[in-house]
């Protein structure tokens, strides 16, 4: 199989692998119960994984709480920082684009008498690039009583980069919490959380060659530090934040591809980047009427490197991408947890496409594993698969 669906999952790394290994086999200890050598050997292997967690994204250990992933990692970031007693917690800012993870807890809050604003973005013939919101904008959405504004760092569909270090600086002294979804980011591009200037972070293994089950959410200590509240009741682990048994091997092995992602992604994005401008090239030389979806390939401040999304005039892209899996090749329409749903990405309509050029969208993400074989393969495949399409369309 041609593995281009990154953004969703990715692959993970054997090194990962080999050190969680020990973790699920003899040294099977309860991080909690350090009464006896298996449990504190345990307590000191999480405690490694979240200095490396803590070193790849410039924050010390202790501001590292580990979830189950992102999306718990982003639960505990909003309603958590919503439930705290204290001023009024009545609003939150956040953008249209926003991972599902964010904007479900949103809507949440919302349904429970919150007041949420969701930002429009620059669209696709904005002079701005597209996907990006300005720190005018935030700061004239905040309000007194705004307790959170939250950014997605870069975007799942389109691989669009917020400004989110100069939206924090400009929105500093506005009383609110500013969080930050790094969950595409980590080993894609440079990630500090100081640079970011926000108070929390999320962030999830398995998007960058860690385990699925892994994530965390970083809280600020240092400085200005940040107060949530827990969802998870009992035990006490992780400073009380996320009660519960630790997942020793998960932890390990995020600890291990965070290290490998801060180490290496400066080396290899440089690869990925040549490779999915390798792809885009191969169908714009032999796909008619097809465009970019997003901000442009050469501006690698504001893209992904190894983000394409691509829309194809009048071919429809669930039909497409069945073609592209019946050769082996896995891409997608859009995030994987809304595409079993019939609707058009809410990401490319927000940025200003009609459904129809919504539903002739997809995307390919790449990764450490990927090859110019199989970039090379894939647009092969994928150009066949249009010209079958757009033949039966005419009825040939
Ligand atoms: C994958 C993803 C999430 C959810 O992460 P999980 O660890 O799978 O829960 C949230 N936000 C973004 C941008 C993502 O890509």
């Amino acid at each position: 199989a041609i593995y281009l669906d990154n953004h969703s999952t990715t692959r993970l790394d054997p090194r990962v692998l080999d050190a969680m290994m020990p973790w699920l086999t003899a040294r099977y200890g309860n991080a909690g119960s350090t009464t006896h050598e298996m449990g504190r050997e345990a307590r000191e292997a999480v405690e490694r994984a979240r200095d490396q967690v803590g070193r790849a994204v410039g924050a010390v250990p202790d501001e590292i709480v580990f979830t189950s992933g992102a999306t718990e990692a982003i639960n505990l970031a909003i309603l958590g920082s919503a439930s705290r007693p204290g001023r009024d917690r009545s609003h939150a800012v956040s953008l249209a684009t926003e991972h599902r993870a964010t904007l479900d807890p949103l809507a949440h809050l919302a349904r429970h008498g919150r007041a949420v604003t969701l930002l429009d973005v620059a669209s696709q013939s904005a002079s701005e690039p597209c996907g990006t919101v300005t720190a005018d904008a935030i700061a004239r959405a905040i309000r007194p009583e705004t307790f959170l504004v939250s950014l997605l760092l870069a975007n799942n569909e389109i691989g669009t980069i917020q400004p989110v270090g100069e939206i924090a600086e400009a929105i500093r002294d506005r009383g609110c919490l500013v969080h930050v979804d790094a969950s595409q980011a980590l080993g894609r591009i440079t990630v500090n959380v100081d640079d970011l200037g926000c108070d929390l972070a999320s962030f999830s293994a398995h998007k960058f060659h860690g385990p699925k089950g892994a994530g965390c959410l970083f809280v600020r200590r240092r400085g200005r530090p940040c107060r949530i509240d827990p969802l998870t009741h009992g035990g006490g682990q992780e400073r009380g934040l996320r009660c519960g048994t630790l997942d020793v091997p998960a932890i390990v092995g995020m600890g291990a591809a965070a290290e490998i992602a801060a180490r290496e992604c400066s080396a290899e994005m440089p690869r990925i980047t040549k490779l999915r401008d390798r792809l885009w090239n191969a169908l714009a030389a032999s796909i008619p009427e097809i465009a970019i979806n997003g901000p442009p390939l050469d501006a690698p401040a504001v893209r992904l490197g190894n983000n394409l999304n691509i829309r194809i005039g009048g071919v429809d892209g669930q039909s497409l991408l069945a073609t592209l899996a019946a050769e082996g090749v896995a891409a997608s329409s859009g995030s994987a947890c809304s595409s079993a749903e019939p609707a058009p990405s809410h990401v490319l309509r927000a940025i200003g496409l009609s459904e129809d050029d919504a539903r002739s969208s997809l995307r390919f993400g790449l990764s450490r594993f990927t090859t110019a074989e199989e970039i090379d393969h894939a647009a092969a495949i994928l150009a066949a698969g249009v010209s079958r399409l757009r033949g039966q369309l005419r009825g040939i």
